[in-house]
């Protein structure tokens, strides 16, 4: 059984605390619904830190590959799990201010002293990901084949059938 971890972000942050560790993608049943299989794994590292102005921060790096479902033929395709995101901690009541702060590439979560790793990594990979994942043009050449093949079983069956009567009256 996998072992969730829980941090409180802001004294893992204001100590510079590191975790790191490796994760089936079956832990993430949020991921698991834009998935072909469910396999696969992703490796991650957390690190707290003060940014620049003396803010806590956590910041979250994501290495792995997965097999995200192409919505045009509903086949898998391998996707390549890379991130790597900053994330300030809001105290209580400051999260609206971060939010209208100019530099917008730092997100902002609530300071949490029991704060999820697990479900923390699976928003910023779900964030990451494409809305609306598909194989490159062109490339869902398999699915349109196996559509063809059962179109044509009917027919088959039928000349089946045409051979077995004909054999049949002779
Ligand atoms: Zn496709």
């Amino acid at each position: 059984m996998f072992a969730r971890h829980f941090i409180d972000s802001l004294d893992f942050a204001h100590n510079g605390r590191e975790l790191r560790g490796i994760v089936p993608l079956t832990e993430m049943p949020r991921l698991q619904d834009m998935l072909a299989t469910p396999d696969g794994k992703i490796s991650y590292f957390v690190r707290g830190l003060p940014d620049k102005d003396g803010k806590p921060m956590l910041e979250v790096t994501v290495d792995g590959l997965c097999q995200l479902r192409c919505q045009r033929c509903l086949n898998g395709f391998p996707y390549p799990l890379k991130l790597f995101s900053r994330l300030m901690l809001a105290r209580a009541g400051e999260l609206n201010e971060f939010s209208v702060d100019e530099n917008d590439e730092v997100d902002s979560i609530a300071a949490d002293k029991h704060l999820d790793v697990m479900d923390m990594i699976e928003e910023e990979i779900l964030l990451s990901l494409p809305f609306a994942p598909k194989h490159p043009q062109g490339e869902c050449h398999s699915a349109v084949k196996e559509i063809n093949a059962l179109d044509k079983r009917p027919f088959a069956i039928h000349e089946d059938l045409k051979c077995w009567s004909g054999t049949k009256r002779n």
